[in-house]
């Protein structure tokens, strides 16, 4: 039994995957940078990986949000809303703003 083989359980040639805890060969795990000890297995590094992504998707989406907000915000605050050429458009632009 080699070193890689072995795990802290004494059980022979499986590790477990530190997020789903199914047995996993260590070979066939990821390791995290800054703490080797941790091994992922495939399915879960492509499952944190679209976390990872809805996650920034998330943040993008609550960060334009904000930035919209304080454009209207401003916009009302001026009264652009109600001038005659930019107003119409500003309207129509605000009904049609996903947030
Ligand atoms: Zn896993």
């Amino acid at each position: 039994m080699t070193a890689a083989t072995q795990t802290a359980k004494g059980q022979t040639g499986k590790s477990r995957c530190w997020c789903c805890g199914q047995p996993r060969s260590e070979d066939t795990l990821v390791h995290l940078g800054n703490h080797p000890e941790v091994g992922i297995c495939i399915s879960c590094v492509h499952f944190l990986r679209r976390r990872a992504r809805d996650q920034q998707a998330i943040v993008v989406r609550q960060t334009l949000r904000g930035a919209a907000e304080s454009v209207r915000g401003q916009v009302m605050a001026r009264g652009w809303h109600q001038q005659p050429v930019i107003g119409p458009a500003l309207q129509w632009l605000n009904r049609h703003l996903p947030w």
